[in-house]
């Protein structure tokens, strides 16, 4: 077998001396000096040789895992059609983030930003019996979004690779196994990848469903803020905090009608039923469940206006109705309302086009917003209030900032006090529950003749993310410094040395390496040592040797890029030293 060393005299590489003027966190500036990848346009870029070995490595450590859960591998188009989208209302949920296009004969098509519908249609097209389930599905595929700010390279790209997988199980119980095994799946693939994470409660923004949790891995340069207390090990994203007791709010001041006084701790039943009796005549139906729900309290100059309710598949119905029933621009649609737990996430508003929403995620924190007070909740039995209108209160799509959480806060569970810090998101697991079986009526015939809706979970790990958190937890002011499970190289060997024996025992050297195993990279080009030695420690293999002075004497020199310890030992015995 012949023998390939990748060369650097021929490497398609080039380093770079300075920062790019575009970077801020040092992974964006490393990898764009290092020339693992190239900016293309904003949030879209090219992988070059180097780069693109780490993502094929990362790539593999998922893979592994996820096959180790049973997971089967499959790829799904990037090009998608409307349809699916419309059918769960996420072809406008989704907002300015959706990269939406018109094929030639004037189709609305789009590129699949995350694909639980196109996986819920096509078990729903395979499957048919209870002796299928459960199935674990999966793909690790770009994925396309317009965000608002494409940031850091490939930390936050427009185009970006995720690895996505979707459980389908016929009971709940099966559907937390999933749940629990993808969660475990996710430990180990973050040990594996030496990534120092936190998991967190987390909200289930436009993903919908019940329960969900992020890992997030612990950067400063991270977009999300999570807390923590040491003490009990309650963590949460601060989109996703349940606050405790809500301090006395200002509710004096607003007009009466404004305030509805439940006599309880209010829950959708309680304003549903006050609902019905205070306008008979809109014909308000009961929510039979949490998912979806659409309400809105609205008090205008005192007088009394709306409240609407819709429920999974006829919110089309609703948001028509709601539409005809008020001013434009005057109603929010409130999903995931958790009454109990003081949690609303507001997704939109009808504004003068109807509905619009620009897929921005809200949380309202049920203390003050803007000046508006939300009463509800255990610790604030009796009230709640909404009077808010968009146009007049607040501007309709502007971000209504979520009340801060503080260091020192107490925590939620009663145990100790709160300490924030900051993360970027690598991973999020989500139990979606019948939100898009429901959708696509995906069930199958079940045990005893009868049928059995399938329940559905979602996970997804920022795989390109993942290179850029690697280099953000792993480097120094020389360089990248790759864990071994990803690096490009195992070896970067650099001949330091003019001599021509030194540089046929350098490339003999290699072949032995490579014959143990180990990937090499050798440094065989024309350059003074200096050089070398700058761009190993730019390009970051996590063991270094060198062929230099010490050759004649029979030595070279192993360098070790994480701990920075360099070691002389018998040209011989180099290969048997590392490991
Ligand atoms: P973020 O909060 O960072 O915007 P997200 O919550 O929108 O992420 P999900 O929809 O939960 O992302 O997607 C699953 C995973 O895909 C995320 O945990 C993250 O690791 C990755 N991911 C999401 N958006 C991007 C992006 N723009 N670029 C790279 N990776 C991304
Ligand atoms: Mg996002
Ligand atoms: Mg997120
Ligand atoms: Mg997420």
């Amino acid at each position: 077998m012949t023998v390939v060393i990748t060369r650097m005299s021929t490497l398609f590489l080039r380093t770079l001396r300075d920062d790019p003027a575009d970077a801020e966190v040092p992974s964006h500036k490393l990898l764009v000096r290092a020339g693992y990848v190239r900016r293309v346009a904003p949030g879209v870029y090219s992988w070059l040789p180097l780069g693109l070995k780490v993502l094929r490595r990362v790539e593999d450590v998922v893979r592994e895992e996820m096959n180790n859960i049973g997971g089967q591998e499959i790829s799904l188009p990037a090009l998608l059609p409307r349809e699916p989208y419309d059918v769960t209302g996420r072809w406008t949920e989704y907002g300015d983030a959706l990269f939406r296009l018109k094929d030639r004969k004037g189709a609305d098509m789009l590129l699949g930003p995350t694909h639980e519908e196109l996986f819920a249609q096509l078990v729903k097209g395979e499957y048919s019996s209870y002796k299928d389930l459960p199935v674990t599905l999966y793909q690790i595929q770009t994925k396309y979004r317009d965000e608002e700010r494409p940031r850091a390279g490939i930390l936050r790209g427009r185009e970006f690779i995720m690895k996505d997988s979707y459980s389908f199980d016929l009971d709940i119980d099966g559907s937390k196994a999933s749940y629990d095994a993808h969660r475990e799946a996710y430990q180990e693939i973050f040990r594996r990848l030496q990534v120092k994470y936190v998991i967190v409660a987390a909200t289930s923004g436009a993903m919908g469903g019940s329960a969900s949790e992020e890992f997030l891995a612990e950067s400063e340069v991270g977009e999300d803020t999570y807390v923590r207390s040491p003490e009990s090990g309650y963590a949460a994203n601060v989109e996703a905090v349940i606050t405790p007791a809500p301090p006395a709010l200002p509710i004096e001041g607003l007009p009466a009608a404004a305030v509805h006084d439940t006599g309880d701790t209010p829950t959708i039943d309680t304003l549903v039923a006050w609902a019905q009796e205070t306008f008979p005549d809109r014909g308000f139906t009961a929510a039979d469940t949490l998912k979806n729900v659409v309400v809105k309290l609205r008090s205008p100059g005192g007088e009394e206006e709306l409240l609407a309710i819709g429920v999974p598949g006829d919110r089309e119905v609703d948001f028509k109705r709601l539409e005809a029933a008020v001013e434009p621009a005057a109603v929010e649609l409130i999903t995931d309302a958790d009454f109990a737990k003081n949690s609303f996430l507001v997704r939109g508003y009808i504004g003068p086009k109807g509905l619009q929403d620009n897929g921005v995620r809200y949380l309202v924190d049920p203390r003050i917003v803007d000046g508006t007070a939300w009463i509800t909740g255990a610790d604030a039995p009796g009230k709640h209030v909404v009077d808010l209108v968009a146009g007049r209160d607040f501007e309709p799509d502007g971000t209504i900032e979520a009340a801060e959480v503080r260091d020192g806060d107490p925590s939620p569970d009663g145990a100790g006090t709160l300490v924030t810090a900051r993360g970027i998101e690598i991973g999020h697991i989500f139990q979606l529950g019948t939100k898009y079986t429901d959708a696509f009526d995906v069930g199958v015939l079940g045990e005893n003749g009868k049928p059995v809706r399938l329940i559905q979970g979602s996970y997804g790990v920022g795989v390109s993310r993942m290179v850029a958190v690697i280099a953000e937890q792993h480097h120094d002011d020389k360089g990248l410094r790759w864990p071994k499970e990803v690096a490009p190289f195992d070896v970067h060997l650099v001949i330091a040395n003019k001599d021509e024996g030194a540089w046929s025992g350098a490339r003999s050297l290699a072949a032995d390496l490579d014959a143990a195993g180990f990937s090499v990279l050798i440094d065989d080009r024309k350059a003074s040592p200096g050089v070398k030695f700058k761009d190993a420690e730019l390009l970051g293999m996590p063991v270094v040797v060198v062929v230099g002075r010490g050759w004649a004497n029979g030595t070279v020199e192993i360098r070790d890029r994480f701990t920075g310890e360099a070691t002389e030992v018998a040209s011989d015995t180099a290969v048997a030293t590392i490991v």
